[in-house]
C-alpha cells in the first residue's frame, strides 16, 4: 500500500488541520523532491506492495495532469502496480473539469474520492469550501459520463447551525446519486483552526450530543435502506466496493507514506513519519527527516483494539499476544452483556447499537 501526500490547497477550509500550503510556487520543486524520495525508498516501496495507491492531501486535484502522470511514471518504474490495484485520488469538486478527467484517464487512477462535506450552500460558505452544491453534483455527473463510476463521497455532520432536516437532505441527495461508497464524519473541533477560535469566541456552537446521535442514527438507517453495508464506523459501501486502501490500514497492513507529513508503517512494530515541513522536505532532496517510533507490546495491543473494533470485521482475539487475550475478554464482557458487542468465535464485533458508544467501549478496553 502506498500513500502519497500532496501538501497544497488553493485555500484553507475553516475546520481543517491537515498539513498543506496555499503557496503554489514550490509545486515543481515539491514534485522533484517527491520523485527523489520514491527512489531513495525504492526498496521499502517494493516490499510494501503496490496493491493500492492513495493520493491524498491537501488537494491532489490541484496538481497538473502532467505532474500526476510524472508521479505514476516514477512509481511504476520502481514497482509495477499489481493487477486490479485500487488507485485513488482525492479531488475537490471545483477542480473537476472535462479536461482534468480526460487527463486522469491517461493515468492508472481508477477511483475518485470527492470531498463534498455537505450539499447545503450556506454551510459550504460557512466552512469556506470553494465549491457550491451545483458544482459538486456536476462533478459527480462529469466523472460518471467519463466512465469513472468508482466514486467515494465525503460528508460531514454536526456542523455549526446544521439541523437534522439539513442533514437528512444531504444524506438523501447523496444516496439518490447511487454512488458505491460514502464516508460520513462527525465534525472534529481541532484546536488551532479558525473554526475552533470561532467556537471559543462564541461565534458558533457545537452541535448538542443528542443531535449528533440523531444524525448518526439517520445515516445508519438511510444507508441500510439504500442497500449499503456499514463496514466501518464512518464508512459505507455497496457490497464489494469497500475502500481497499483504508481497509488495509484497519487490518494493520504495511504501507509507505511519501511526501511531507506522510506516515509509514512496516506491518510489525515500527511507525515513522516525514516531518510536516514543505520547505525542509524540498531542501532534503528526497531524504526528509523522519520521526521513527518503535511501538511497545502495550501500544500494539491498544492499536489493534482501536482498529479492529471500528470495522464490521471486528477484533480478532487470536491476533493478540496471549497475555492480552484474557484482559480484552474481561473488559469486553460488560459490553457483550449490554448488547453493544458480540463475540463470534474469537472475534469481538460492535453491534449496530454499539457503534453509538464505540468510543466508550474502546476506552474501556485500553490498558
Ligand atoms: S479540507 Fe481539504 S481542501 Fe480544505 S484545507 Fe483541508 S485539505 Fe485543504
Amino acid at each position: 500500500m502506498i500513500y502519497i501526500h500532496i501538501p497544497f490547497c488553493k485555500s484553507r477550509c475553516l475546520y481543517c488541520d491537515f498539513f498543506s500550503s496555499t503557496s503554489f510556487d514550490q509545486k515543481n520543486d515539491f514534485i522533484k523532491a517527491l520523485l527523489s524520495e520514491m527512489n531513495h525508498r525504492a526498496d521499502e516501496i517494493r516490499s510494501a506492495r503496490a496493491n493500492t495507491v492513495y493520493i491524498g492531501g491537501g488537494t491532489p486535484s490541484q496538481l497538473d495532469i502532467s505532474q500526476i502522470a510524472c508521479i505514476f511514471k516514477e512509481l511504476t518504474n520502481i514497482v509495477p502496480l499489481e493487477g486490479g490495484a485500487e488507485v485513488t485520488i482525492e479531488c475537490n469538486p471545483d477542480d473537476i473539469t472535462i479536461d482534468f478527467i480526460r487527463g486522469l484517464k491517461s493515468t492508472p487512477v481508477n477511483r475518485i474520492s470527492l470531498g463534498l462535506q455537505t450539499l447545503n450552500d450556506k454551510l459550504l460558505t460557512l466552512l469556506r469550501r470553494r465549491h457550491s452544491s451545483t458544482q459538486a453534483l456536476m462533478a459527480v455527473d462529469m466523472l460518471r459520463q467519463s466512465g469513472y463510476n468508482n466514486i467515494s463521497l465525503d460528508l460531514m455532520y454536526g456542523l455549526p447551525g446544521q439541523t437534522l432536516e439539513m442533514w437528512k437532505d444531504d444524506v438523501q441527495r447523496v444516496l439518490s446519486l447511487a454512488i458505491p461508497h460514502l464516508s460520513a464524519y462527525s465534525l472534529q473541533w481541532e484546536e488551532g483552526t479558525p473554526l475552533f477560535s470561532m467556537l471559543e469566541s462564541g461565534e458558533v456552537t457545537e452541535a448538542p450530543e443528542d443531535l449528533s446521535v440523531a444524525m448518526y442514527d439517520y445515516l445508519l438507517t438511510a444507508t441500510r435502506t439504500a442497500g449499503m453495508e456499514h463496514y466501518e464506523i464512518s464508512n459505507f459501501s455497496i457490497p464489494g466496493m469497500r475502500a481497499r486502501h483504508n481497509s488495509g490500514y484497519w487490518r494493520n497492513e504495511a504501507y509507505v507514506g511519501l511526501g511531507p507529513g506522510a506516515h509509514s508503517y512496516d506491518g510489525d512494530k515500527t511507525r515513522s513519519n516525514n516531518l510536516p515541513d514543505l520547505k525542509a522536505y524540498i531542501l532534503s532532496g528526497g531524504t526528509p527527516k523522519r520521526e521513527i517510533e518503535v511501538m511497545t507490546d502495550d501500544e500494539l495491543y491498544e492499536e489493534s483494539v482501536l482498529k479492529g473494533l471500528r470495522t464490521s470485521n471486528g477484533l480478532d482475539l487470536d491476533n493478540l499476544l496471549p497475555r492480552y487475550y484474557e484482559y480484552a475478554l474481561k473488559m469486553a464482557k460488560p459490553h457483550i452483556e449490554s448488547g453493544n458487542l458480540v463475540r463470534r468465535g474469537n472475534t469481538l464485533i460492535l453491534t449496530e447499537k454499539g457503534f453509538f458508544v464505540s468510543n466508550d467501549i474502546m476506552s474501556d478496553m485500553m490498558l
